[in-house]
């Protein structure tokens, strides 16, 4: 169809070299920001929008206050350092005054700052001897355009790319797909729905907007689209998944569960409550529960985990929880064995009609005889729980009658691993078991609409009463001039006299990304330093990742057992170790980790009666002062996520999870709450009715072209 409106598809076959003005070398220097065809040409929005009728004047710019003004360029100069640093001034101004900029480590601003150059120049204006001045402002060469509102390319020094040339290239294609119009995929009656405009008229107007208000709705347009190809997938993943999938139906009505909850030395809070009716609601239920729980530190998601459990072994199923390491699964089993101690199990072949729960632990470190027993009781059903590591995924472990899976902190392991303990289940009568996935890093709940888009989500946003709070202090090493402060001395001071008191220290050593070498090392150095240095007087042991795990556990278990005071230590201990005594926690070079890193660290102590500290070190007082800021102000989990997505932006997030990342480049998973609940019920809608997109051919089309492989694989797979 030669004059059918032109579909995403489509303008993806053109290749940018049919765009007037792209030539060989334009071609080229496209290439290189990832723009080799039309789609991907239009698809590149302005990164803002220059007002021309809206703008502040340099004379009116205030000390402090963020802003946008359009000048020229009056002089540019190279300004030579004694050090390595480069140093490149500009004067600008406008009709109402003149304006200082200074860059450092730009050098290349003296070629682009020509005299008479007009920019639109955005920062914090200071005050400097007097005069107005702006430090590593952003910049952005407007030239001669006469548009009211001019859109403002993300321009390439490297490529030698310009936001006019872009805006022409744009402008070029848009004009040409004007006779066929683009197509808009969204069907008319959803889209009347939402009272949005069609992608052909969103398209333009993001581009070239009338007025701001007008641009936002466009980017609303487009960004829902964004959004819906990721929920098609996430909502189709889900569906296929509970079509493919038979569940147990558990039964509810026995008293293993209330009976392990009444024997509880303390009471529920209420979100455990909450969350373990929800929990149970899903048991109840055909289709296999998916669900993912999120819970803070210390919120109490193992007593979930074994109420969840508890409901398969009641009806004669299996339980297994899996941890991520050897050190917590031990210390899993430990604690669940001394929750369950006097639980019985009714048992008709008994002549009591009970007998006692079995809870056995699996790691690859249980080996021989002993294995061959506990698999073969596992595949019996002679084991009612199994706690372990990766161990109980591997090949030769069966389970009798699997019912309950929980998988902790799954952050850790990934979607193959879930699907592994979740294949132990198919047993004679090919149930998939129910899954629960717990994680204590919390996202923000829009975050998780997305990221975790086909599980279930309940949030265990409430701790056990009488915690007494972690208090943090910011720890800055080295003065402005380099002297040491003298914080860094009264802090060590502090964590002798808690050592001295019969409490217990970790000292977290510094996290090197780049070399888990240069790492141990670090580690290694700071151990000698601290043993000669400030913890002399006490027995102190180090824990790292190169450690063989009988050497890990057999110094965790000093450090339990009070014969180390203080343990220096890398990342190893992040995740859930459990030591009371453990008062006091110090974090050196805390500005080298990120908001949860921390946040999960800091979960390490806080965890008895006695109040617990922290201190986190700096080296010098200007890095990471808005990281470790948040963690002294608050020890709320989900506040910290939000300002963590607000610091480090949703990037991050959306690529460790690798859902749809490279497609929402409008979309935002902060702010774009109202939209992303559209897109999710729109997925529902359209997927309910019509699960393999067959009536819906141009949705499934975007979907295959614009979320990677693994995104996608529901819609082809049958
Ligand atoms: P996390 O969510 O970090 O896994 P845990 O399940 O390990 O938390 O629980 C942390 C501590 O709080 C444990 O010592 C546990 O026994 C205790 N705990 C759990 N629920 C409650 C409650 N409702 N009241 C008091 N203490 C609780
Ligand atoms: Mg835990």
């Amino acid at each position: 169809m030669a004059d059918a409106p032109l579909t995403l598809k489509d303008l993806a076959k053109l290749d940018i070299a049919t765009i007037k003005g792209v030539g060989d070398k334009r071609r080229e220097s496209l290439a290189e920001v990832g723009i080799a065809n039309v789609l991907e040409l239009i698809t590149t929005y302005p990164r803002r929008y220059v007002d021309r009728t809206n703008e502040a004047h340099v004379g009116d710019l205030v000390e402090g206050v963020e802003t946008l003004v359009l000048v020229k360029v009056r002089s540019t100069r190279r300004v030579p350092l004694r050090t390595k640093r480069s140093m490149v001034t500009a004067l600008v101004g406008d009709a109402t005054g003149s304006l200082s900029l200074t860059f450092f480590n730009q050098p290349w601003r003296e070629r682009q700052l020509k005299t008479d150059l007009e920019v639109a120049v955005f920062g914090k204006p200071e005050l400097f001897r007097g005069k107005m001045q702006m430090v590593n402002p952003v910049v952005d060469i407007i030239g001669d355009k006469t548009g009211r509102i001019v859109p403002i390319y993300p321009q390439s020094e490297k490529a030698n790319l310009s936001t006019w040339e872009l805006a022409s290239w744009v402008r070029n294609a848009l004009d040409r797909a004007a006779p066929r119009t683009i197509s808009d995929p969204l069907p008319p009656q959803i889209r009347e729905g939402l009272k949005m405009i069609d992608r052909h008229a969103a398209l333009n107007i993001i581009h070239f907007p009338e007025s701001i208000v007008d641009k936002e709705r466009a980017r609303e347009r487009l960004a829902f689209d964004e959004l819906l190809r990721v929920q098609l997938v996430l909502v189709g993943r889900k569906h296929a998944f509970e079509r493919d999938n038979t569940g147990i139906r558990h039964d509810m009505t026995g008293e293993m569960q209330q009976r392990f909850v009444a024997a509880l030395p303390f009471p529920l809070t209420g979100a455990q409550r909450r969350v373990i009716d929800e929990v149970n609601a899903d048991l109840a239920k055909p289709v296999p529960m998916h669900r993912l729980l999120q819970g803070d530190v210390g919120s109490g998601k193992t007593v979930v985990a074994v109420a969840a459990m508890l409901a398969a072994v009641q009806g004669g199923h299996q339980g297994a929880l899996m941890a991520p390491t050897e050190v917590l699964a031990e210390q899993h089993f430990a604690g669940i064995t001394r929750l369950l101690a006097d639980l019985k199990v009714p048992d008709d072949g008994n002549l009591f009609g009970e007998r006692q729960l079995r809870v056995e632990l699996l790691t690859g470190r249980i080996t021989g005889e002993r294995r061959r027993e506990l698999l073969a009781d596992l595949a019996s059903g002679g084991v009612d729980i199994a706690i372990g590591t990766h161990a109980l995924i591997q090949e030769g472990v069966a389970f009798s009658s699997l019912g309950v899976v929980v998988i902790d902190e799954q952050h850790r392991f990934g979607v193959e691993q879930r699907a592994a303990l979740r294949g132990k289940g198919a047993g004679e009568q090919h149930t998939t078991p129910d899954v629960l996935v717990m994680t204590a890093t919390p996202i923000p709940r829009t975050a998780a609409m997305t990221v975790y888009g086909d599980l279930e989500v309940s949030v265990l946003d409430e701790l056990p009463p009488g915690r007494t709070p972690i208090a943090t202090m910011a720890v800055v090493e080295h003065d402005e001039s380099g002297e040491p402060s003298g914080e860094a001395a009264s802090m060590w001071a502090e964590v002798r006299k808690a050592l001295d008191d019969g409490q217990q220290a970790f000292v977290v050593c510094p996290m090197i990304e780049e070399s888990d070498k240069l790492e141990v090392a670090a580690a290694e150095e700071i151990y000698e330093s601290l043993s000669k240095g400030e913890l002399a007087k006490y027995k102190i042991g180090l824990l790292h990742g190169r450690m063989s795990s009988n050497d890990k556990d057999a110094v965790m278990t000093k450090f339990r057992d009070r014969k180390l005071m203080a343990l220096v230590s890398t990342t190893v201990i992040e995740v859930g170790v459990d030591v009371p005594n453990a008062t006091c926690m110090v974090v050196l070079d805390a500005d080298r980790f990120g908001i949860a890193q921390l946040h999960q660290l800091r979960g390490r102590v806080g965890r008895g009666a006695i109040a617990s500290r922290c201190w986190l070190v700096r080296k010098n007082p200007h890095v990471g002062a808005e990281r470790v800021g948040a963690l002294v102000e608050s020890t709320d989990g989900f506040y910290l996520a939000e300002v963590d997505l607000e610091l480090r932006g949703e990037g991050t997030l959306m690529s460790t999870a690798q859902k749809g990342a490279s497609d929402l480049k409008l979309a935002s998973l902060r702010r774009d709450e109202p939209l992303i609940r559209a897109a999710r019920e729109v997925a529902f809608e359209i997927i309910g009715a019509d699960p393999k997109l067959k009536q819906h051919r141009e949705l499934a089309g975007e979907v295959n072209l614009l979320l990677a492989r693994e995104e996608k694989e529901f819609l082809t797979k049958d």
